[in-house]
């Protein structure tokens, strides 16, 4: 499958919001909402937009998100 046709069947156009986000170091760390693989971000994250550059998808970090323990957004459950 083509990086092109992987993005269409993961990402959508949408921009989905991330209410949860935990800190690693300088940077922060969220579940993409698209394809639920742990993205990390460039501070500031707090109503920001980032692409996820595996997926392609479109991410809003919310202005209310919640810092959370690493464990809690890194878990697979
Ligand atoms: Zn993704």
């Amino acid at each position: 499958m083509s990086y092109k046709e992987r993005k269409q069947v993961l990402a959508t156009d949408e921009i989905l919001i991330v209410n949860e986000y935990a800190m690693d170091g300088g940077e922060a760390l969220a579940r993409c909402p698209h394809c639920k693989r742990v993205l990390g971000m460039e501070l500031p994250v707090l109503g920001e937009q980032f692409q996820d550059k595996v997926c392609g998808g479109w991410l809003e970090v919310s202005h209310n998100a919640r810092r959370k323990k690493i464990e809690h957004v890194t878990a697979t459950n």
